[in-house]
């Protein structure tokens, strides 16, 4: 059934008529807990609708889909829940104190981070796509909400906190910075009189890399526009806290067993859709057609994600690889479709050029490519690693496995990207910034994207930074991305 696209209009956009979805409600950082009361059987609909978003979300941003995508992505998705909630006369069963769409959307809020605080994977989990679906609200909110979300802030934060200022620069009266604003857009505004943010300028580096706001004294001065990136930082920030507190008060939660059922239940969803999600299994390449074989190797290479592109390039270079790789990248192979077989003659043969004898090969290597496959040992069959957890690996020195956003310095993550085929120096300047500030898997994913696009990425999806979750997503939707390229 195609979706009827031109009915369609902005979620935030049907405020007036109180048909908007909750989910659709406007951005804010979620600082007061709810003290609403409301039925049990509400608290799971409107819950289990906020998970079903974000892992709309998750599925989006791993395949590196851009903030376009993304945005119409989630407005089918809520057009289509409004459409089965009047179907099912959902409006009935909410009791009129959870009627607002701003009731449902803080207490959908706090159940999720109820539920997600206590692990640390799922805590993350819901921590980058509250941040998105956050940015998501943002971008389609008018001006005058930027004011109230700095007023919320101003509110709860002390100075040095949250370190933003309104201003009102007069350009008559300070002839200094009308000639910073007209050496930076060539030109004078219409109005002498500015109203401005004022933040210190290290926590606006992506406005600082574009060389597009005012610098003085230390200070950015930002036009309201330009306050995305940083109201976005801050309610990662103020989220990431709030968690880390709940964490300490969750068990209250365990003493209300309805409640605690609910939680229950939302976190099994959650890891339900991890493992299922992040299980990029050879029978679904195979489905795909996408698996690859022995003699697909060498152009396979360059859609292999960087920690994987890395390990192979050792390999090819010294014949060998220490047990932490052959493992992470033994399999990643397996996965991308290589046969238990084609491991073996693979592994030996690289071995081999390294001086390593068959007999050798035999007796020390075979086996843990044959448990790989669960033909030795218990016999189970093992998955590859998520990112999640090759990250969580810190290899030694010596050791080359793990994640290379995470592991290597500066200078050597450049060299890697130049040999991965990141060309322009700019992009790979963005890249290594990403991976220096921690961000690991957004690295990953502008990686991907640069190389999607061959350049560097537009202002608004490099803010909406795609993350890549899973090193076999990654690798084939590499390999679809060529595909399209090449059908189109
Ligand atoms: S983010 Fe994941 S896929 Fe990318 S290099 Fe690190 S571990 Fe590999």
């Amino acid at each position: 059934m195609q979706f009827p696209e031109s009915n369609i209009t902005s979620p935030l956009s049907e405020k007036t008529n109180n048909k908007r979805h909750f989910l659709a409600n406007k951005p804010q950082f979620y600082l007061h807990c709810p003290s609403t009361e409301a039925p049990i059987e509400s608290l799971w609909e409107i819950a289990a609708q906020r998970l079903q978003l974000l892992q709309e979300i998750d599925k989006l941003r791993s395949r590196g889909a851009s903030f376009q995508e993304l945005t119409s992505a989630i407005e089918k998705f809520l057009f289509l829940r409004r459409q089965q909630n009047e179907y099912y006369s959902y409006e009935n069963i909410i009791t009129d104190r959870l009627y607002d769409t701003e009731s449902r959307d803080v207490l959908s809020h706090y159940l999720l981070r109820l539920a997600f605080c206590k692990q640390q994977n799922a805590q993350a989990w819901f921590l980058q796509n509250e941040t998105v679906l956050f940015q998501w609200r943002l971008e389609n909110s008018p001006p005058t909400q930027i004011d109230t979300l700095i007023d919320q802030l101003q509110a709860v934060w002390s100075d040095e906190e949250i370190s933003l200022r309104k201003v009102v620069k007069n350009l008559d009266q300070d002839p200094e910075f009308a000639q910073l604003y007209h050496r930076l857009y060539q030109k004078l505004p219409s109005s002498m009189t500015l109203l401005l943010y004022q933040v210190p300028f290290e926590q606006v580096p992506e406005l600082l890399r574009h060389r597009s706001v005012i610098i003085r004294s230390g200070y950015a001065y930002l036009f309201s526009e330009q306050l995305t990136s940083f109201l976005v930082s801050r309610f990662r920030s103020v989220l990431s806290k709030g968690l880390g507190v709940l964490r300490k008060m969750e068990h209250f939660a365990e003493e209300q067993e309805q409640l605690n059922l609910l939680l229950e239940s939302l976190r099994e969803s959650q890891k339900f859709f991890v493992n299922q999600f992040s299980s990029y299994s050879l029978k679904d390449a195979e489905n795909l057609e996408k698996a690859i074989h022995l003699e697909d190797l060498p152009q396979a290479m360059f859609h292999m994600p960087l920690c994987m592109f890395r390990l192979m390039k050792r390999l090819e270079q010294n014949h060998h690889l220490k047990h932490g790789a052959r493992l992470q990248l033994g399999l990643f192979l397996k996965d991308c479709g290589l046969s238990m077989d084609e491991s073996l003659h693979f592994w030996k043969t690289e071995f081999s050029k390294g001086g390593i004898s068959s007999d050798k090969f035999d007796k020390e290597y075979a086996y843990a490519i044959r448990h790989h496959y669960g033909r030795e040992g218990k016999r189970a069959s093992y998955t590859p690693f998520s990112c999640m957890k090759i990250i969580q690996q810190r290899p030694s020195a010596h050791e080359e496995h793990g994640c290379p956003f995470r592991e290597l310095n500066s200078a050597s993550l450049d060299t890697l990207l130049q040999t991965y085929g990141v060309e322009e120096a700019g992009c790979r300047a963005s890249i290594v910034q990403k991976a220096q500030e921690g961000h690991f898997q957004v690295a990953c994913g502008m990686t991907m994207q640069m190389k999607k696009t061959g350049q560097q990425i537009a202002t608004s999806s490099e803010e909406f930074s795609p993350t890549t979750t899973h090193p076999n997503h990654y690798f084939f939707d590499s390999l679809a991305t060529k595909e399209n390229l090449s059908h189109s």
